[in-house]
This record gives structure tokens, C-alpha cells and sequence, in this order.
């Protein structure tokens, strides 16, 4: 049975597991615990899509986060939901058989697949940074794009150019939104894309028969739509002026806000407070790291350096500048997801009355229907 609920159950995976699944899909989607039922009935019955997986400059890290997620129960939430047909890191075939896979693909779903890209494309010197079977990264998208129902850019290097373009840019590196403008493409930014927001992002596609309404840069509101200072576990640290100064003080070990160790949090938009990383387990603020606003376009050139040498140790950037304005004041514990989907419910309500950009397609929110 070629359905997200018939290949979970050749695995062994239970109704149980399955409806887990689907609430876990709920909540990261920032969606009403109502939608649950709904979201379950789409899975059991709606195709799976047929999936083309482009990869160009990239480090791979996009395909290690989705084959490491966990939902529903055996790391394979995002193999099951699709029919992946072509993807060049985990296939069988090689050389000319894999071109074959991806000329039967294309033709065998032409104007319904849809192709996910990892990593930047390479525009200078007329593509020559990046060939694969001896036809450049622009002409493979180029070709792969024009029978997509839909692009989903995952990663930072595949949504705005990423590490590759980071100045000089040697390669011209750039973004599928630069490139492609005729089709819908869905950024999903991050380093790496949290495998989470992947399997979301197809369970809307499968539910509401469209992509997730998005951002001007878009990418989901649902993931993207709140800043990580204003769902962070330290915010209340951040909001009392108490800061750590040094990494190791007694400050960091009591977790307070790293804004002066050089936090990004308030520039960034992401939900890892809501979804964490490695099955929920943490993220890099709450383990004591900065964030480093890796969601944002431009992240490398306008975060690094990192680090600085401190005598014989390796310490976070730190920065002393004005203390962000705007901010909602409300400090969210790590892990309280539906606190956080609750939040995200009101934002996309808040940005559909302000008219909030669609992805091109004129996909919307899944509306005010529920279960
Ligand atoms: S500056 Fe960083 S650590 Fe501090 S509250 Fe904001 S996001 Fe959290």
C-alpha cells in the first residue's frame, strides 16, 4: 500500500505509534490539538508524493538530520511519508542507472513530484563549480524544476546561498528562490534543517493539498514565525539583566541568557525551542551555546567569527550592543511544546490578519476547519 500509514505498518510500527506520530506532527505545525484526527485520516489514505533529492554544494548535514529523526518510531518519518525516488547519498544504483532513476522519476510523476534541493547552486563560470553526469548544478535544477509540482529548499545553502556564499562568493553561489520562478519553493533554513520541520511540511502538504503559509523569505510560519529570543528557556535571565560574562562563571552554569557571549537569539527565527534536536533532547541554547542565527540569510558573513583564542582556550565571539527592543517579555521553559504551538497559533493568526506573504503558489494556512 503506497501510504505514509501502509509503509509504517509493513515495519511493524503500531496505531499507537502512528497516532503519536500524527500529534507530534500537529503541535510542530503550531496547530490546535483538534487537527490531530484530521492529520491522521490524511496520512492513512493520501498517496505518497513522489520525491526527487537534489544535492549541489552542500556538507550532507540535510540528509544526515532527516535520516536521524525518530518519528514515529524508527528514524524514518521522512522516508516513510515520501516516495523517494532519487537521491544520490542513499540510492542503490549509480552513474548512468541513477540518471536513469531520474529521467523514469520525472517522467512516471511528471507535474506532481516534488524536489527537495540541498545545497547551494553554483552560477559562476557557467555552472562549472558543481557538475553532476557531466551537466551543470543550474541546468539539473533547471530541468528537475520545470515538472515539480513544488521545491522544498532545505538547509541555508539551498535556501539563501548559505556557507558557499559567503563573501567573495568564488562559486556565485545562490538560494533555488533565486533561480527558480516559476514553480512554489519552500525555504527551510537551518544548519541543518531539523528533520522535524521536514516531516511537518510534508504532513501539511498531505493534509491540506498545499504548502504551509510562509514568511517573506519563505519559510513556515509554523517553524519560523517566532524569534528564538522570544521562546527562550533564558529569557527571563535576559529579561533580569543577568548575564554570563565568562564562559564556565557561575552564570552559565546557573543558565543565564548568553546574550554578552554573543547569542544571536534575537535576530533569529526558528522553533527549536518547541522542537529541539536529537528527539527533543536539546538545542544549542539550552546545552549552554550561543545561537548563532543559523535560519538567517547571511548567517556565516554576519555572525562569524565564532570563536576567538583566549590564551590556550577556544571561546564564544562575545558582543556588548544594545539590548534588543520589541520583545515580548515572556520566557518559555525548553521543551514546553504546547505552550509554544499555542504561541505559534497566535502568530499565524496575527500574520494572516496582516496579510502575511504566500509561498507562490498562493498556498495559505490550513484554515480555520478543524477536527
Ligand atoms: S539573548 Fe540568547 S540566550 Fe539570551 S534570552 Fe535571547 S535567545 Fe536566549
Amino acid at each position: 500500500m503506497n501510504t505514509f500509514a501502509g509503509s509504517i505498518r509493513s515495519r511493524g510500527v503500531t496505531r499507537r505509534d502512528f497516532m503519536k506520530f500524527a500529534s507530534v506532527m500537529t503541535a510542530a505545525l503550531a496547530l490546535p490539538v483538534r487537527y490531530t484526527g484530521r492529520i491522521a485520516r490524511a496520512l492513512a489514505s493520501a498517496a505518497r508524493p513522489t520525491v526527487i533529492w537534489l544535492e549541489f554544494q552542500d556538507c550532507a548535514g540535510d540528509s544526515e538530520s532527516f535520516l536521524r529523526s525518530s518519528h514515529p518510531t524508527a528514524g524514518q518519518a521522512v522516508l516513510d511519508l515520501i516516495d523517494l525516488a532519487y537521491h544520490e547519498t542513499i540510492m542503490a544504483p549509480a552513474g548512468a542507472a541513477a540518471e536513469k532513476n531520474l529521467r523514469d522519476a520525472m517522467e512516471r510523476a511528471r507535474g506532481k513530484y516534488i524536489v527537495i534541493v540541498e545545497g547551494s547552486i553554483p552560477t559562476a563560470a557557467g555552472g562549472a563549480y558543481c557538475t553532476i553526469g557531466g551537466r551543470s548544478a543550474v541546468q539539473i535544477l533547471e530541468e528537475v524544476a520545470s515538472g515539480a509540482a513544488a521545491l522544498i529548499a532545505v538547509g541555508t545553502c539551498a535556501s539563501f546561498g548559505g556557507l558557499p556564499a559567503a563573501a567573495p562568493n568564488p562559486t556565485g553561489a545562490m538560494g533555488v528562490r533565486d533561480l527558480v520562478k516559476n514553480k512554489p519553493v519552500l525555504n527551510l533554513p537551518g544548519c541543518s534543517v531539523n528533520g522535524v520541520n521536514l516531516a511537518a511540511t510534508i504532513t501539511h502538504y498531505l493534509t491540506f493539498s498545499e504548502l504551509p503559509a510562509t514568511d517573506q523569505l519563505g519559510r513556515p510560519l509554523f517553524a519560523y514565525g517566532q524569534r528564538i529570543h522570544d521562546t527562550c528557556p533564558r529569557r527571563s535571565h535576559f529579561d533580569a539583566g543577568r548575564f554570563v560574562k565568562e564562559w564556565g562563571d557561575a552564570g552559565h552554569r546557573q543558565g543565564w541568557c548568553l546574550y554578552q557571549m554573543g547569542c544571536k537569539g534575537p535576530k533569529a527565527m526558528h522553533n527549536c525551542a518547541a522542537v529541539g534536536w536529537n528527539d527533543g533532547t536539546s538545542w544549542p541554547i539550552e546545552a549552554g551555546h550561543p545561537c548563532i542565527a543559523c535560519t538567517e540569510p547571511g548567517f556565516w558573513d554576519g555572525s562569524t567569527p565564532f570563536y576567538r583564542w583566549m590564551g590556550e582556550s577556544l571561546l564564544p565571539t562575545p558582543h556588548r550592543p544594545a539590548r534588543p527592543q520589541g520583545s515580548l517579555g515572556i520566557g518559555l521553559g525548553a521543551g514546553a511544546a504546547a505552550a509554544a504551538a499555542a504561541a505559534g497559533t497566535a502568530v499565524l493568526i496575527r500574520q494572516r490578519k496582516a496579510g502575511a506573504a504566500r509561498p507562490d503558489s498562493g498556498a495559505g494556512d490550513p484554515g480555520s476547519e478543524g477536527e
